[in-house]
């Protein structure tokens, strides 16, 4: 077996990744080429936990905004990220990988309930392990959830993974001249107003030493990345 670089690693997907061209909803043809991205690292022996956001179908700060209460807009976000799990699920499983949806809101005719020790035990069997439903919290986010569930699960980094290829001083998509930060550090990324994940998140990594990997989700990268290739920017210390 391949010389690992991180054995165990908590990968977050926006939910706007699975909406591949579409603003909204999940394109199955996406969610197949994401997992296969995914399959790659699994196969190299990783053991994985995924994340997955739900913006692709319903943001709580979004609607609030609208005039809905926050928290239960907030809850309806939660559940739009059992769908996407869900989905990613059922495409890693096609791909012949084991697969466990542990979710923050129980509901246990779609999933497990998200209990840590659980958690673990999957991934030491080589199941993947797909977070649902973020931290089960109103007014938290996914990237939140990530991190924490990177900390507890005891992950060597997070990967998130991203249609750029890293993190840029401006929105590549829309700036030609916009320059690639191959390191970073965590309160850097936030006095720069970067966006690599909310603030709470970046405080939560930085305060517990957990590096944030970004990086593209196609091309190989997540598994040169595995491999000890330097890919995408790294943000630590
Ligand atoms: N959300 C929440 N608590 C959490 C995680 C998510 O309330 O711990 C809700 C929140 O409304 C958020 C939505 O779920 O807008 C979708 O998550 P997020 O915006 O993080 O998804 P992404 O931007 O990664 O697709």
């Amino acid at each position: 077996m391949s010389k690992l670089k991180y054995k165990r690693l908590l990968l977050k997907l926006s939910g706007e990744a699975l909406a591949g061209d579409n603003k909204f909803g999940i394109d199955p043809a996406t969610v197949v080429a994401i997992c296969a991205e995914i399959s790659e690292i699994v196969k190299l022996g990783v053991e994985l936990a995924i994340v997955i956001g739900g913006g692709n179908i319903f943001r709580g700060l979004a609607a609030s905004a609208k005039g809905m209460d926050r928290s239960s807009a907030d809850y309806m976000g939660m559940l739009a990220t059992v769908m996407n799990s869900v989905a990613v699920q059922d495409a890693l499983e096609k791909l012949g990988h084991s697969t466990r949806v542990l979710s923050a809101i129980t509901m246990q005719e779609v999933c497990e309930p998200y209990v840590r020790r659980r958690a673990e035990r999957h991934l030491e069997k080589g199941r993947v392990v797909i977070c649902a439903a973020g931290t089960g919290n109103p007014y938290f986010t996914t990237d939140t959830a990530a991190t924490l569930r990177g900390m507890e699960l005891k992950c060597d980094a997070i990967v998130k993974a991203t249609k750029v290829d890293g993190v840029y001083d401006k929105d590549p998509m829309k700036f030609s001249d916009a320059v690639m930060f191959h390191e970073l550090g965590h309160m850097e990324t936030v006095n720069k107003q970067l966006g690599v994940m909310d603030n709470t998140a970046i405080t939560l990594a930085m305060e517990n030493n957990l590096p944030i990997i970004v990086c593209n989700m196609f091309g190989g990268n997540i598994r040169r990345l595995v491999l000890g290739e330097k890919v995408g920017t790294i943000v630590q210390g």
